[in-house]
């Protein structure tokens, strides 16, 4: 580690103190930018990255509620306004009672540089709410999200600030925000997206980011003159983006033996087809039930219960060829990306953000596998969600052929960015270094036109 990269790191954790995820996340895009900034002495004049790391606005606020029996709740909410320069704060909202500063931090870090390889103008922000809707019934899931909004509104706005969904903030969720701005603003307009498609949201988003993860481990595959027909996958979660990960392999003909939640996973040998997976949504978007229930219903499936007592996960030390992590943050240990590395898994594309450990990412760095980081891999879906915001700008709606087409566009030119940069700094093959640099020239050349602000 260079000197420089040890200093920033400690202005960092002096600054932020007790955030290990945020500094885990500046730490890794720290190290792929030391060679940039050594090329590029004026980005280091500027202090770009020293006020990267600096959220341009950090939002706390109360949200108590009253819920159907007359009890009175307190919850916490945040927004995380990370940096504007290419555009309107960008970025979804958490919902989720491991959610604090230190992830929402983290993931709004990362959501500068993804909304940058998207080449989309689109700044980076996150939020959310230790709120656990997991188990809770629609009205409690109503009442809690109306009073969230009720502060968040005046901080947020088409031109400003625009959030999405993200870990238990979907469909449902989206709708209450919505109605609640709309309430009290008195104006429709696009102020978040994964909206219904009847008002205003744009077909393929709920597909987005787990298609363009497929897209995404597809076009590294292609380097190597290789398709994903006939891999067996490995993914983890069963939320929106695990769903048309699975999808998307399906049609693409590969095989997924794997499905999780927070509870524990499945391991289908056969495989998990079309109609296995319009099951799980059924199981997982409208009865809201937990994965356990697949194997009841497909008893050739094994189900393994989380053990709390393990320092690994065992749903990554199955035989495969591929991993979609799609699940949360750091999900993928140093053992379990050693794990993957025994059983044969030679493509890694998160759909979740930052799902491996430091020391996760070298182990699959050091053997060269075609190893694609969250902020590539998985930026279809805010992609998607900037088309959104144009078809409202626009007040008209795209075919879903044309939706699909424009992302896998996208995908495409990211994976070609990330490539592209990883060469040109002397790092071929190195996805990591290629995304945070790729997304980082573009936010840093917009700060130095715009001053210091
Ligand atoms: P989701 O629909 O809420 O699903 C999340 C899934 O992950 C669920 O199966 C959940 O299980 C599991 N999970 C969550 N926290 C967990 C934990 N601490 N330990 C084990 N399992 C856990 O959320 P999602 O939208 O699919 O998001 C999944 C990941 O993708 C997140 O990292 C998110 O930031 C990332 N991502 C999402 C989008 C998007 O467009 N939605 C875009 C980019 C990146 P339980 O039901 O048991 O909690």
């Amino acid at each position: 580690m260079s000197q420089y990269v040890q200093d920033l790191m400690s202005m960092v954790k002096a600054k932020n103190p007790n955030e290990p995820e945020f500094h885990q996340a500046v730490l890794e895009v720290a190290e792929s930018l030391d060679v940039v900034l050594e090329k590029h002495p004026e980005y280091r004049a500027a202090k770009i990255l020293e006020r990267m790391v600096e959220p341009e606005r950090v939002i706390e606020f109360r949200v108590p509620w009253v819920d159907e029996e007359g009890e009175i709740h307190i919850n916490r909410g945040y927004r995380i306004e990370m940096n504007s320069a290419i555009g309107p704060y960008k970025g979804g909202l958490r919902f989720h009672p491991s959610v604090n500063r230190s992830i929402l931090k983290f993931l709004a870090f990362e959501q500068v540089f993804k909304n940058s390889l998207t080449s989309l103008p689109m700044g980076g922000g996150k939020g959310g709410s230790d709120f656990d809707p997991k188990g809770k019934s629609d009205l409690k899931v109503m009442r809690f999200t109306q009073q969230f909004m009720s502060e968040l509104f005046r901080h947020i706005g088409p031109n400003t600030d625009v959030p999405a969904g993200d870990i238990g903030v979907g469909g449902r969720e989206i709708g209450y925000l919505f109605g609640q701005y709309k309430k009290l603003r008195n104006e429709f307009s696009g102020v978040l997206t994964g909206k219904g498609l009847n008002w205003g949201g744009s077909l393929i988003r709920p597909e987005a980011t787990g298609y363009g993860s497929v897209y995404f481990a597809s076009e590294m595959l292609a380097t190597r003159g290789e398709t994903l027909e006939g891999k067996i996958c490995l993914v983890s979660g069963s939320g929106n983006v695990a769903q048309y990960t699975v999808e998307k392999i399906n049609q693409l003909g590969g095989k997924v033996v794997t499905l999780s939640d927070s509870n524990g996973y499945v391991y289908d040998e056969e495989g998990i087809d079309a109609e296995k997976l319009a099951y799980v949504m059924e199981l997982k978007n409208v009865r809201r039930g937990r994965i356990k229930e697949y194997a009841e219903k497909y008893p050739n499936a094994v189900y393994t219960p989380v053990d709390p007592n393990l320092d690994y996960n065992p749903l990554w030390n199955h035989k495969a060829d591929c991993a979609f992590p799609s699940a949360t943050q750091n999900e993928i240990n140093g053992k379990d990306a050693q794990h993957l590395l025994d059983n044969g898994v030679f493509v890694v594309s998160e759909g979740a953000n930052m799902p491996t450990t430091l020391d996760g990412v070298q182990l699959f760095l050091d053997k060269g596998i075609l190893y694609g980081p969250a902020k590539a891999a998985n930026a279809g879906g805010v992609a998607v969600s900037g088309l959104e915001m144009s078809q409202n700008s626009m007040r008209l709606n795209w075919t879903r052929e044309e939706v699909d087409k424009r992302l896998h566009g996208i995908m495409k030119n990211i994976h070609k960015t990330c490539v592209d940069m990883a060469e040109r700094f002397g790092m071929p093959g190195n996805y990591v270094a290629g995304a945070n640099i790729g997304g980082f020239l573009k936010v840093a050349d917009a700060m130095m036109d715009q001053g210091v602000v």
